[in-house]
């Protein structure tokens, strides 16, 4: 699917508990997207409605979320980005266009890491299961202010540059605390995904870089 529908005729989901996840989606009513539903597991509410499909759906999390996450927007070929919340560091992105661009598997399979270190594969933590059922990790944690901020708003323009197409797919940001240096990071899609993301004549072995 491409993103290219007008903001104001944009569907997005922001699934998620907590403070970054409601102000998100304030955020992005303000900015004049369509429709915005929000809220802990609102990403399976929307799922069961046949006739309503998001164009893009977020996953606020406290940990980076396992590739099973997102198995069932994969299937649906719905575009979605990760935002990671940890109390020292956050992480956008990045956005996943099924079937073009890396998934959460492809960063699983480089063995990269989201906040703190965390890898993309790692076990999800006591309680949460993830298998084909959308359950972002729910986050409770208490972030730093200016990360608070700094993740608001970057993922605010990410998911709005989406929308109208000018945001490039598998890329994250990252920025920790003390000293405010984003980090980007560009994923390639790996070759023993099956998301059929790769292309051998365009990318080379699956790879982590930072630009
Ligand atoms: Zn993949």
């Amino acid at each position: 699917m491409v993103l290219g529908p007008a903001r104001a005729w944009s569907r997005v989901v922001v699934d998620g508990a907590g403070r970054l996840a409601r102000d998100l989606a304030d955020d992005l009513r303000v900015a004049g997207v369509g429709s915005v539903t929000g809220g802990v597991f609102a990403l399976d509410a929307e799922l069961r409605l046949t006739d309503h499909r998001p164009d893009l759906a977020v996953l606020v999390t406290g940990a980076p979320c396992r590739p099973g996450v997102a198995a069932p927007l994969l299937a649906r070929g719905i575009p979605h980005l990760p935002v990671t919340v940890h109390e020292l560091e956050v992480v956008v992105g990045p956005l996943v266009l099924p079937g073009r661009s890396a998934c959460l598997r492809c960063l699983a399979l480089v063995g990269g890491t989201g906040a703190c270190g965390t890898a993309y594969g790692s076990p999800a933590r006591p309680g949460v299961s993830d298998g084909d059922a959308v359950v972002a990790h729910p986050t409770t944690a208490v972030v730093d202010p200016a990360l608070h901020a700094f993740a608001r708003a970057t993922a605010t323009m990410t998911i709005c540059a989406a929308l109208s197409e000018e945001c490039p797919p598998g890329v994250t940001l990252e920025v920790s605390v003390p000293w405010p240096r984003p980090v980007q990071r560009v994923w390639s899609p790996h070759p023993r995904c099956r998301c059929g993301a790769f292309d051998a004549s365009r990318y080379p072995l699956g790879r982590e870089w930072t630009a």
